[in-house]
């Protein structure tokens, strides 16, 4: 038995870590108090600005990897289409639930989403490069119709641009090479995002 010198409580040595500086080489605080110990010194080191700074440069720098980025984009996509009908069921049901607070965003935000769709359909024009001849603009028409025929039928797909065009690390083209037919999920989760794969 040995008495804990910060709860006062005697306890069988057991409950005792082992310390090798001691004189019976065991810790002066018992494993409970030692834990504690522990994990208040982590709480006062997680509220030190500069440690903070510190960690969280350390996850974006280990997040920036190429093969942990791409290894969460294939874990993302994975998970997306596990759970797509599962996602599907509760976004319905969350738009069902606050559909007066979307329609009053919407009222509310006319112009902001007015202006995003035209900033979007800016960025498709400068997107779109002079060198293109009349071959080049049949072949985009001929995706679009493409893509017009799978919706028609039903089958949601969407016209994507492969390299976004306003992609934050690249810019892509409005020109055939850069564009694909995807299902829209596909697409929407995508977002302005580079596919790595
Ligand atoms: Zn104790």
């Amino acid at each position: 038995m040995k008495l804990c010198c910060n709860c006062k409580t005697e306890k069988a040595n057991e409950e005792f870590y082992a310390n090798a500086r001691t004189k019976d080489g065991l810790n002066t605080f018992c494993k409970e108090c030692h834990k504690a110990h522990g994990r208040e010194a982590k709480r006062l080191k997680r509220l030190d600005p500069v440690f903070r700074a510190a960690e969280a440069a350390k996850k974006k720098d280990y997040r920036s990897k190429p093969e942990v980025k791409a290894k969460n984009n294939l874990y993302m996509k994975r998970w997306h289409s596990d759970n797509f009908e599962f996602q599907k069921k509760y976004r319905a049901k969350y738009a069902e639930e606050n559909k007066e607070y979307f329609t009053s965003y919407r009222i509310a935000n006319k112009s902001r989403i007015l202006a995003r769709t035209r900033k979007r359909q800016a960025s498709l024009m400068q997107r779109t490069p002079a060198w293109l001849d009349n071959v080049d603009y049949f072949e985009i028409e001929c995706i679009y119709k493409y893509c017009g025929a799978l919706r028609a039928v039903g089958l949601k797909y969407e016209v994507d641009h492969y390299y976004p065009l306003q992609g934050k690390e690249v810019s892509g083209l409005h020109v055939p090479t850069n564009l694909r037919v995807i299902r829209e999920f596909d697409n929407r989760s995508k977002a302005n995002r580079m596919e790595i794969i």
